[in-house]
């Protein structure tokens, strides 16, 4: 009980004079999306998969300089099955593939990915035969961050640009034939 007043009291605070909702004394209407949406952006557990250089930057990141806790987000899990956000970090041989893509598959919905740095997200400097270009070729990607490497603040902002998504993002979205149809595109169902 108390943390439900303690929630709505917050949530009011952050709320407070936009168009969410109404607001009076003591209470809060809403709608269900947005307090989902809300409380999902600021408790996203992140997958690190960090195969070179791109990881340490993120090291840096969880580091107590830039502190990711700030953003809920310090409890990165190496089992699938408890993250929301899979981070992309370095160069992908093609022959890892098929176990980032397990990886992907295994993590419950609703989950986010973020290719990290140039390798992730196009092959970078890499263009060769043995090198995947883009793991959005082999699973769907939701934030892009550039750099080779992206600082520690590249990857927050990364992050907050996934916050956004996840709390405008409506609940009944992973239902949806538009996501359906994109998991489809990458043969994942
Ligand atoms: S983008 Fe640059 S820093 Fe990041 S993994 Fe590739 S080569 Fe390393």
């Amino acid at each position: 009980m108390v943390a439900i007043i303690y929630f709505n009291i917050f949530f009011m605070k952050k709320l407070n004079n936009t168009s969410y909702g109404y607001f009076g004394n003591g209470y809060l209407t809403t709608l269900l999306d947005k307090i989902i949406g809300h409380a999902r952006s600021n408790s996203i557990w992140p997958l690190p998969f960090a195969t070179s250089c791109c990881g340490i930057e993120f090291m840096a990141t969880l580091g107590s300089h830039y502190d990711i806790s700030r953003f809920g987000s310090e409890r990165p899990s190496f089992s699938p099955r408890q993250a929301d956000l899979l981070m992309v970090m370095g160069t992908i041989a093609k022959k890892m593939s098929p176990i980032l893509r397990d990886v992907y598959i295994q993590m419950a919905e609703p989950k986010w990915v973020i290719a990290v740095g140039a390798c992730a997200a196009s092959g970078g400097i890499f263009d060769t035969y043995s090198v995947l270009q883009g793991i959005d070729k082999i699973i769907p990607v939701d934030v892009y961050v550039p750099g080779c490497p992206p600082r520690p603040e590249g990857i927050i902002e990364g992050l907050m640009q996934i916050q956004n998504i996840v709390k405008n993002e409506s609940y009944r979205h992973r239902n949806s034939q538009k996501y359906q149809k994109l998991l489809s595109s990458y043969g994942i169902l």
